[in-house]
């Protein structure tokens, strides 16, 4: 859009004009007259310049690239504010039919391309001064064409939209295909060699060498966490796509929720003890038999606990706590840490989201603000989900100074029964589980 200005305007004029050369001879004419002209390139840019800022006229081609200006006209006059603005007609157009339709359509004054000069400026003169044309057309039959006109136009959209959301559908699943593909040709060799770095960083052979030279160690110790990382990102993207195509499933049987998160915390103990992270639970709070998937909490709760001491400075607490309501059992992980924008909240468990900054991702999955793929949350959600469960965010919102902190919140209906939630008949529910837990030193199966 450009703008012409003059110091003592007649009047704004909205020109909704697709040829840059119509646009511009307009727009020379009319400045020259003292009017202050802004063009829109096309329909909805039009409609989006009214809105924003109310002309005193709209000049309407009607042959723009996405909807007519009919249907700009019609939009507009839908329009409180714009329900007696002079719109009038600038278009090549010589049909009756269509003339009579863009009548129907409710414009002001119809004016004929190539117009003359002089005509064009007394023209926008007498409808500035709110002088309307006298159109001597068949209205009933236009109104009824140009309805049909727009019914064809909205399916022809609708068509195309719909074409073009297959192809978004069959190119998304090509990426998800491609993804699960790698992540799955990249699982072996990495198991292997986390296997072998293993090997190396705990081999009685190799073992005086390290002490020897504790910088050897150091080395050896980096390579072994990263591949650890790389191991955990790999399981990461294939249970989410196992997630994302329903191939996860929740064997439920009687499990001991207590003895699982104090499990859970065990694995984070070195890394909390590092940190100097206060974890507060109290496991006589926790039932000691809930009906649940004892392998996909557990990950649920490594994801939750995980963040909660990855996006809390040191010396900060980690709460967990428990209640039994009537229907549900209430879970909450609460953390002192920098808290989550309301921008972010909505997005979070989205996959692949990540609100953290990646100039501070480390290799370590507990470092302050270490960050990730940002799968964790949504293979969380997916996990509750297929315990007919949810999950919601409390924070305040972000802030690294004041640490507002974030609540998780879980509640997963009581249940008596054990069955199997979300099936697949070909579900391959071993692969899905993570195998290498943070920071515990244990090592992967392969
Ligand atoms: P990531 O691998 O990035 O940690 P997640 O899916 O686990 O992925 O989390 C998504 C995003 O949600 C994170 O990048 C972070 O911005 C935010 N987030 C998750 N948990 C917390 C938390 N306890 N405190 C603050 N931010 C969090």
């Amino acid at each position: 859009m450009t703008d012409s200005s003059a110091s003592t305007s007649k009047g704004y004029v909205l020109y909704i004009e697709d040829n840059p050369l119509n646009a511009k001879l307009v727009q020379r004419v009319l400045a020259a007259e003292d009017y202050e002209v802004r063009v829109a390139v096309d329909g909805l840019k039009g409609i989006d310049s009214a809105i924003e800022r109310k002309p005193d006229i709209i000049l309407m081609d009607i042959n723009l690239p996405d909807m007519s200006g009919r249907e700009v006209t019609t939009r507009l006059r839908a329009i409180e504010d714009f329900k007696t603005i002079p719109i009038v007609a600038l278009t090549a157009q010589t049909d009756e039919k269509q003339r009579a339709m863009t009548i129907a359509a409710g414009v002001d004054g119809y004016i004929t391309k190539p117009f003359d000069v002089e005509e064009l400026v007394q023209r926008v003169a007498f409808h500035l001064k709110g002088g309307k044309e006298q159109f001597q057309v068949n209205l009933t039959e236009a109104q009824q064409q140009y309805s049909q006109e727009l019914v064809t136009h909205l399916e022809r959209k609708l068509r195309e939209v719909e074409a073009i959301n297959d192809e978004l559908r069959r190119m998304d699943k090509i990426k998800s295909d491609f993804i699960q593909r790698v992540a799955h040709e990249l699982r072996t060799p990495i198991t292997i060699i986390y296997g072998y770095s293993r090997l190396i960083q705990t081999a009685d052979l190799i073992k005086p060498t390290l002490q020897a030279h504790p910088e050897f160690r150091a080395y050896v110790d980096g390579l072994v966490e990263s591949i650890e990382r790389m191991h955990v990102l790999v399981n990461e993207i294939l249970t989410i796509y196992r997630i994302v195509t329903g191939e996860v499933e929740a064997k439920l049987s009687a499990i001991n929720l207590a003895s699982l998160v104090e499990n859970v915390l065990a694995d984070f103990k070195k890394a909390a003890e590092q940190r100097k992270m206060n974890i507060r639970f109290t496991k006589s709070e926790w039932p000691t038999t809930v009906t649940a998937d004892n392998e996909l909490l557990t990950l649920a709760f490594t994801n939750l606990v995980g963040n909660a001491i990855k996006y809390t400075p040191d010396s900060g607490t980690v709460t967990l706590k428990c209640e039994s309501l009537q229907d549900k059992l209430k879970i909450q992980i609460r953390d002192t840490g920098i808290g989550i924008s309301k921008e972010d909240q909505k997005r979070i468990f989205e996959h692949f989201f990540s609100g953290s900054n990646t100039d501070l991702h480390s290799t370590s999955k507990t470092a302050f603000q270490g960050g990730g793929l940002g799968l964790g949350l949504s293979i969380t959600k997916g996990i509750i989900e297929a315990h007919q469960g949810t999950i919601r965010v409390e924070s305040a919102g972000k802030d690294e100074q004041k640490l507002l902190g974030s609540n998780f919140i879980i509640e997963i209906p009581h249940r008596k029964n054990y069955e199997t939630l979300s099936s697949s008949s070909n579900s391959t529910r071993q692969e899905v589980l993570p195998e290498a837990k943070p920071d515990s030193g244990e090592k992967p199966k392969s």
